[in-house]
């Protein structure tokens, strides 16, 4: 009976029924799968049938390759769950957000009239691909200048321009975070802004801000994500840049995330909708995490705070997507090579740019890849 009839590396036999107790408990990908089972209850009405002939064109209803419906429907789940403001804000369709965070370099890059490229930032631990890809694609128009401590109070700062990339909540520690340099660019990745991993605290309501479906819908093969942008000279360079690259995000993508924010849509702020499912799943995988690493000092895990929700309009307990685990005993100096001894492979904190004595948890796989790491956390604490 799995949807996907595949079996996570610990199990084997067609359907999945032999345990290889030895296997190691991969909780290293953002992979999304803890939403599989919602999309499972709602199978029939999220799924989409396309007909040969259909949606064959390049043009699409709106401008810039964009499903006027679709966008509609954005604007419509943001007004519902509260987490942004998309008045005034003008939209771009990425695949994935991973395209769309070059896009927005470069277009926040080239709309300042300097010869000298800008300074791409973030602060520590950060969201690897954006040092990657900043280093990757080496344009002349922006180079990646570290972590943006370094760029506070200094005179670095005021010499050329600074894009910043602000991740809330932060991908890998879960912690809600803001823009900390002043006069930059900022960009603003929000793509766990969601109630299934943090308090909706207020709409985020800044210049550039980018979301992702997949940590929304869970869909992340997919590759759809979208940008809000107040700005249009740095809109009409974000769209330039898509013009180039792929000419917009792909059509039947946009059709079947239209037919997926429906299903959403139609049962939102009821019980049992994506986000109570979400948030159920989480904050239930994040407390059994906890209790476990709790068992004894060797390991430690970020600590987090209930909070209100203007979603759920009560007091949540906190869920995040990923446990950033530290290595507490000294002589615990490469906390990932700790981890990989007892059967657990993570992520380094060191490809965060952090230090060896952290390692990312990834929370949001499937149930198995995530009832494994418990019980191989478990026999690490005991
Ligand atoms: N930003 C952050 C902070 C992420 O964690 C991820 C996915 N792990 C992405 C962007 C990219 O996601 P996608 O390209 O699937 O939208």
């Amino acid at each position: 009976g799995r949807p996907s009839c595949e079996c996570n590396t610990c199990y084997g036999a067609p359907d999945c029924s032999i345990f290889f107790s030895n296997c190691t408990a991969n909780a290293e990908s953002g992979d999304p799968l803890f939403l599989e089972p919602y999309w499972e209850e709602h199978a029939a009405s999220s799924a989409v049938v396309v007909a040969g002939w259909h949606r064959m064109s390049y043009s699409t209803t709106g401008e810039n390759y964009i499903t006027i419906e679709l966008e509609r429907h954005i604007r419509m789940l943001h007004f519902a769950v509260g987490n942004a403001v998309t008045d005034g804000r003008f939209i771009v369709f990425g695949a994935g957000s991973t395209q769309l965070l070059y896009a927005l370099v470069h277009a926040l890059a080239i709309s300042h009239n300097s010869s000298l490229p800008a300074s791409v930032v973030a602060s520590v631990p950060y969201y690897a691909p954006y040092r990657g890809q900043t280093e990757f694609f080496d344009s002349k128009v922006a180079e990646w200048r570290g972590v943006t401590s370094e760029w506070v109070n200094s005179s670095k700062a005021s010499s050329n321009k600074v894009i910043e990339f602000v991740t809330s909540p932060n991908n890998p520690d879960g912690l809600i975070t803001q823009s900390v340099l002043n006069g930059s660019s900022s960009i603003h990745d929000h793509a766990y802004y969601w109630p299934h991993f943090t308090a909706i605290t207020a709409p985020a309501d800044e210049d550039v801000m980018i979301f992702t479906t997949s940590k929304l819908t869970g869909h992340a093969g997919s590759r759809f994500g979208w940008a809000l942008i107040k700005d249009e000279s740095v809109y009409n360079a974000t769209v330039t840049y898509m013009e180039m690259n792929t000419m917009g995000a792909s059509r039947d993508t946009q059709l079947r995330m239209l037919k997926l924010y429906k299903a959403m849509l139609a049962e939102i702020q009821r019980e049992g909708d994506i986000f109570a499912f979400g948030y159920k799943t989480m904050r239930e995988r994040w407390s059994k995490l906890n209790q476990v690493v709790s068992r004894s000092k060797r390991f430690s895990l970020q600590k987090m705070t209930s909070q209100y929700c203007n979603y759920f309009n009560t007091t949540r307990d906190p869920s995040p997507a990923y446990g950033w685990l530290k290595c507490e005993r000294e002589e615990d100096r490469d906390c990932d090579a700790v981890l990989r001894a007892g059967g657990i492979s993570g992520r380094s904190g060191t490809i965060f740019s952090g230090d060896q004595k952290h390692v990312r948890l990834s929370l949001i796989k499937s149930q198995d890849d995530f009832d494994q790491l418990l019980t191989k956390m478990a026999a690490l604490v005991s």
